[in-house]
């Protein structure tokens, strides 16, 4: 934490962390779409993996074109995952700026 808050209620400063709700919420969003995209534009993937696959034909070229699509698909959640990540404590930071003290318990925006 680079920017430690005060809390206005208690005053201590060690115990006071950001409210993460945005980045929760980006990160949860961020991996669905990237999934979605992910999935969506595994054509290639598919097609690699189909390629691949159809050294045994028929099973390994299904086989290989599900592989392909998931692999696209992790690919995206997690590429998602992270932007949205990083959106979200964004957002939390600069724009919500909640911040929770753990020593009272109370909200406080800044
Ligand atoms: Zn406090």
């Amino acid at each position: 934490m680079e920017d430690t808050q005060s809390c206005p209620f208690c005053h201590a400063s060690e115990s006071v962390v950001l409210v993460n709700t945005a980045r929760k919420v980006g990160t949860a969003v961020g991996g669905v779409a990237g999934a979605a995209t992910g999935y969506a534009g595994t054509s290639t993937g598919a097609v690699v993996g189909g390629a691949v696959g159809s050294i045994v034909p028929v099973v390994g070229t299904g086989v290989g074109i599900v592989a392909g699509s998931l692999a696209g698909a992790l690919a995206g959640f997690l590429a998602g995952a992270a932007v949205g990540h990083q959106i979200g404590e964004r957002i939390d930071r600069n724009i919500i700026c909640r911040y929770r003290c753990n020593a009272c318990g109370k909200e406080f925006e800044v």
